[in-house]
């Protein structure tokens, strides 16, 4: 095992650098009621509950970093068919990414563009 690897407080999206904060449980809601996370629609800074278990703590991270792409994209889809988007997606890759680690360290690898 390496060194532990920090939760991300900051991202790059499309050359722009957003912020995570990580919050206590129960201090995130949206329309009153309480979320594991959510990302504004402004700054599309994302919040996340702290102390969430493993995988639901990373799907809810994905879950939030598409709906920053799908908003600073501009898509036009109302907001369910989003948050459908979003759970799809969100789990399918977090999912595929633990299950595929040799692809992720090929994608992940610099390369010029
Ligand atoms: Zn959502």
């Amino acid at each position: 095992m390496g060194a532990p690897i920090k939760r991300p407080e900051k991202h790059r999206v499309a050359g722009a650098i957003l912020s995570i904060k990580w919050e206590p449980k129960g201090a995130i809601t949206q329309d009153g009621d309480h979320c594991f996370g959510v990302t504004a629609n402004d700054t599309h800074d994302v919040r996340i509950e702290d102390g969430l278990p493993p995988f639901l703590e990373r799907d809810t991270l994905m879950h939030e970093l598409l709906h920053v792409l799908i908003r600073r994209g501009k898509l036009d889809i109302d907001e369910d068919e989003e948050e459908k988007v979003c759970e799809l997606l969100g789990t399918a890759l977090v999912g595929h990414i633990q299950d595929n680690p040799t692809f992720w360290r090929f994608m992940t690898k610099k390369v010029d563009k």
